[in-house]
């Protein structure tokens, strides 16, 4: 008798890691796949409270929670604290959950898919003997970069810290653009601790992907093949986003506000900027300011999804004197909204983006081009690639105070806005896109190949 096979979906427990893992296993679940999605209990409670009643019911997964080692969550950020705290517990609650599954259900889990970003957690399915799969959401480049770590270190090219010791560009394939010595997926400038956190996290992946048979990316292949072919065993099987018909909201930390979609149904087509920048991003109050000003002084309509805690230290009333007034009947704004419908709505004419992967997919999804403000991590490379390999985006630069300008926001966007052949490549990816992941394309291969390999 054939078993029924069954997943354990484990993603780090931030926004840009489970949303996405959540569709993957919807996914799954469409393709006769049991699968059980593991988050920490904060995230599962937040998860939970911003789900409508009906998609709890029609949710084709089962959410079980573990206990992540944390007293709190500071803005949900995930740096040095967090990940030791993590790194302490999750492996052995995971084990437990595992064994507490296996007893309860007729099914025992058969297969452990993780976010890479907790690939140590792959230790669990390997004493197991379970299946392992591993997941990285961020795009193939930062992969192919953090994997020829120990080839860089060996040419004395970046030194055991992460940082450049002959200050020279550094190449990996002529098709994959140069990265400058402070722009590497793990340079804090300023911080060295911090970067020396982040370089051995991105050198100890170099022993998570050893192990696992496959490494699923949320990419497709004709994206970026150049990295794609730098990564052993990789399987792109994106964008999720576009094989998915799972209801947005589900694997959304807060509730999105849903009036947004009426207020753009209103608007003339191709008319309103988007503004979003993730889940973590945070502004001073100056530079909060200034992009309200930059939006304002564009004179276009905008829809700018403003979080709770964006702005560091502040209090909720943050916006400059009147500005809500003035901006009245040509700005929207909310705390949080439905970003891959908006993207989707033929209002919208660019996205104001820190190039969050997710983002950055979402929009390649939707054909809209970007104006790019990255901050940290992959979020330089993802501005690489949509300003100068796929060339659907500008990106905004800082003045000499470390400020951007109200002016520059204003000019960059009427640039963008006035520039058709970036609208013309925007939509040329989308289409690539969709082919990837309809019968025959690649992605779509890929995910049958996937199921196989599980359902084997
Ligand atoms: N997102 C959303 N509503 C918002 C802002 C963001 O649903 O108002 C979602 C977005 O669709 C994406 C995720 O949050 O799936 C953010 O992930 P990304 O990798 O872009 O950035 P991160 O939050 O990890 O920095």
């Amino acid at each position: 008798m054939n078993l029924q096979q069954h997943v354990l979906v484990v993603p780090l427990p931030a926004q840009g890691h489970v949303k996405p893992l959540m569709k993957l296993a919807y996914n799954l679940a469409y393709h006769g796949i049991k699968a059980t999605f593991a988050n920490s209990q904060f995230v599962e409670a937040k998860i939970l409270a911003a789900m409508s009643e009906a998609d709890k019911e029609q949710c084709p997964i089962r959410l079980v929670s573990y206990w992540d080692g944390m007293e709190s969550h500071p803005e949900e950020r995930f740096g040095p604290v967090e990940m030791d705290s993590l790194k302490k517990v999750m492996t052995k609650n995971l084990e437990k959950l595992i064994e507490q599954i296996n007893q309860s259900d007729k099914e025992p889990i058969t297969c452990v898919m993780v976010d890479l970003t907790v690939g140590w957690t792959l230790e669990v399915a390997r004493n197991m003997g379970l299946k392992q799969v591993a997941v990285w959401l961020a795009g193939p480049a930062s992969l192919a970069l953090a994997l020829r770590i120990p080839t860089l270190i060996e040419a004395r090219v970046i030194d055991e810290n992460g940082s450049t010791i002959k200050n020279e560009l550094i190449c990996l394939s002529e098709g994959i653009p140069v990265w400058n010595s402070w722009e590497l997926t793990w340079s804090t400038p300023g911080k060295p601790a911090l970067q020396k956190f982040f370089f051995d996290f991105s050198l100890a992946i170099n022993q998570v992907v050893e192990n696992p048979t496959i490494v699923l990316c949320n990419t497709y292949y004709e994206l970026d093949s150049s990295s794609c072919a730098m990564i052993p065993n990789i399987l792109p099987i994106g964008p999720l986003p576009a094989i998915s018909n799972l209801n947005p909201c589900s694997g959304s930390f807060s509730s999105q506000d849903s009036t947004c979609l009426s207020w753009l149904d209103k608007q003339p087509s191709n008319s309103v900027i988007y503004i979003a920048f993730g889940s973590t991003t945070m502004f001073s109050q100056k530079q909060f300011n200034e992009i309200a000003f930059g939006l304002e002084l564009s004179g276009y309509s905008f829809l700018w999804a403003v979080r709770p805690n964006i702005v560091s230290g502040s209090s909720p009333e943050y916006y400059p004197n009147n500005f809500l007034e003035r901006i009245a009947g040509r700005g929207k704004i909310v705390e949080w909204a439905p970003q891959e419908k908006v993207l989707a709505h033929s209002s919208v004419s660019c996205f104001f983006s820190h190039c969050g992967w997710n983002s950055t997919i979402e929009g390649i999804s939707h054909g809209v081009p970007f104006l790019c403000w990255p901050y940290v991590w992959d979020q330089f490379d993802n501005k690489k690639y949509i300003c100068d390999v796929w060339k659907v985006g500008l990106a905004v630069k800082y003045d000499e105070d470390g400020i951007i300008s109200r002016h520059e926001i204003k000019t960059k966007i009427h640039n963008l806005l006035t520039n058709y052949e970036m609208k013309i490549n925007a939509i040329k990816l989308m289409e690539d896109a969709k082919k990837s992941v309809s019968l025959g394309g690649s992605s779509h291969e890929n995910f049958k190949s996937l199921v196989k390999y599980l359902k084997a």
